[in-house]
This record gives C-alpha cells, structure tokens and sequence, in this order.
C-alpha cells in the first residue's frame, strides 16, 4: 500500500510503497478514506517534542476510513462501518484516569501517527475499542478535522466550564480555532476572535465571531480590556508570547486553556496577579471517545461547519510547508 513516512527527523516525508499492516487480536484493518493534517504531524515527523516517536513511521491522527476486517475478538465495531481513528490509539482500560473519564491521561497511552503507526495511508490498523464510529451523513473529509482539531476545542471548551454570556477569546483561528469559536457559541458564549492575517479574521465574521481583533495592527491585550476583559482565553497559537497575551486578556476569575504546544514552551505566569483576581491556567488534551461522539453528534445535527480543503496524499511535503508558511486557509485533508 502506499504511505506517507517518515524515515528520519532530519528528512522530508516521502511517499513510499509499504507492507499493508494485518490485524492482532481486538484490532480492525481501516481502508483509509481521508485523514486531517494536523500541526502535531509536523512535530512529529521533525522530531520537535520531548518525546519524538521511532523512524520510521506513518504520521496522521485524523484518521477516517471503513472497516474492512475485524480480529475474530472484535465487539462493537462492524465490517463496513465507518469509523475514526483519533490521537488516543489505545489506553489500559483500568487506571483511575481510564476509569474516572479521563482516560487521555492514562499513563500507558498509545498515540495514532505518534506511537502507532498513523492513517497517512491507504490503509490502517487500529484498536477496535478506541475508534469512535461516524455517524450517517457526515462526509469523510468533514469527519476527518473533527477528529483531531473539533474534539480538542469542544473539550478546552468543556474543561473551562463555560457558562452563556460569558466572554471567550480564541487566540488563533485556524484548523483548530475555527470549531473553537463555534463550540464556544454552541454553549451560549460571546466570541471574540483574536489572530494576525485578514483572512482568518474574515472567516471567525463568518463563523458567527461576535467581535474580532486584528493582533497585528492592534495589542489584543489592550482591546480585551477595553470591553472588560475575557473570562476564558483559549490558545491555539504555537507561540509562548501569545499564550502571555491571552493571560494578560483575562478579567478577575478568568480561566486560561492552553491548548497549542510550542516547540519551546515557557511563558511567565504573575502570582500576584493569578491569586489575588482569582485566576485559573488549564491545560487541556485532545478529548476522550465520549467527546468526539458528542462533536460528531453536534455535527450530524447541522451546528458545526468544517472549514477544509482536500488534497491527494502525494502533496503530504509541500502541505506540511504551506501549514507552517501560514497559507492555508483551516485544515487539509489528504486522500489516499
Ligand atoms: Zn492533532
Ligand atoms: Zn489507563
């Protein structure tokens, strides 16, 4: 079959001709249908993070595609469903975190693209108990986002408990901030809608932004406060100076949800400040199987719009260059 792999942190993805993987007891074979290009790839195939997965490998964890075989143990899961293959490839099942519903913090985790080969290809093996299955009417290249960039905003949405009429900033508005500011509506939110390229801006208007800031020609800080400030700030721009940005933007109780993960992440937090007006910083990751079954649910019922373009998978290279050039309008979905 053919793949997209990478052989070294050092080299571009190829396309390469690869064995086509088999199944092991409680795995599904996954004709890949379309698969969402994600900036975690690109950490992933430059080897950008702390831990950097083993060349060689497939990269990909927006995985969509049919169920064309099924290990004799398989349950839940049919051949010819339509399924994704998300990020959390496979937990323990039995840890407190699996166990409470926070199972993308078991600590024996495996990752689609990362620690398992991913769906940057034709076809792809997965645990049959953590892929999430696609409702009818949903297209492939619609799911494909949802299951990498939606369910992570819909859960940084849910982890900051927000409330109708409060303020939410969206701190970059891209593959991720698009579904971002939608949830944030979806829960009765006012949006302001925070990034540095006109285009994007255009698109959050569209989107249902209730305001919008040019961060390029205006301090973001400044313009949040002068409308009394946000009282939840969601980041999704890889840059550590944003993420003191969109703290500083916080009202008194205000809650920071960190989401992007820059290459080389600090960024000073005043303790002062955080106790004394009541402050919270969250960290959230991607979200559980519930999660991407409620974002496909909200989606089938016609309340979220997929912004996306759709490329054949021989364009991986020059994709992954045009993400980080910033030219791409949300999110690129490969087709195999
Ligand atoms: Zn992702
Ligand atoms: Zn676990």
């Amino acid at each position: 079959m053919r793949a997209a792999v990478v052989e070294g942190f050092d080299q571009e993805i190829r396309i390469e001709d690869v064995q086509r993987p088999s199944v092991s007891a409680g795995q599904v074979l996954v004709r890949i249908e379309a698969s969402g290009l994600c900036h975690t790839d690109i950490h992933a195939a430059h080897g950008d993070w702390p831990v950097t997965p083993t060349p060689p490998f497939i990269p990909g964890h927006e995985g969509i595609g049919i169920v064309e075989e099924a290990a004799a143990d398989v349950r839940g899961v049919r051949i010819g469903d339509r399924v994704a293959l998300p990020w959390l490839g496979h937990a323990c099942g039995h840890c407190e975190y699996c166990i409470d519903g926070r199972e993308t913090l078991c600590l024996e985790q495996r990752n689609t693209g990362y620690s398992i080969d991913g769906a940057f290809a034709e076809f792809a093996v997965a645990d049959a108990d953590y892929v999430v299955r696609v409702p009818d009417g949903i297209a492939p290249a619609e799911a494909a986002p949802l299951t990498c960039a939606g369910v992570t905003t819909y859960k940084a949405v849910k982890v900051a408990h927000v409330v109708p009429a409060e303020r939410v900033a969206v701190f970059g508005i891209g593959g991720l901030g698009h579904l971002a500011l939608q949830y944030a509506r979806i829960v009765g939110a006012l949006v302001t809608a925070v990034d540095v390229t006109a285009e994007k801006l255009q698109l959050a208007r569209e989107l249902g932004a209730d305001d919008v800031i040019d961060a390029a020609a205006q301090d973001p800080v400044a313009a949040l406060q002068a409308i009394g400030g946000a009282d939840v700030a969601i980041v999704l721009a890889a840059s550590p100076a944003v993420f003191e940005q969109a703290y500083r933007s916080l009202r008194r109780g205000g809650r920071l949800v960190c989401v992007a993960l820059p290459k080389d992440g600090a960024f000073p937090l005043p303790i002062f400040d955080l106790v004394l007006g009541g402050k919270s910083v969250i960290g959230s990751i991607v979200g559980t199987r519930e999660d991407l079954r409620e974002v496909f649910a909200l989606h089938a019922a016609g309340r979220t719009r997929v912004i996306a373009e759709t490329r054949p998978l021989e364009d991986v290279a020059t994709s992954m260059a045009d993400v980080l050039a910033g030219k791409v309008p949300a999110r690129i979905v490969f087709t195999p």
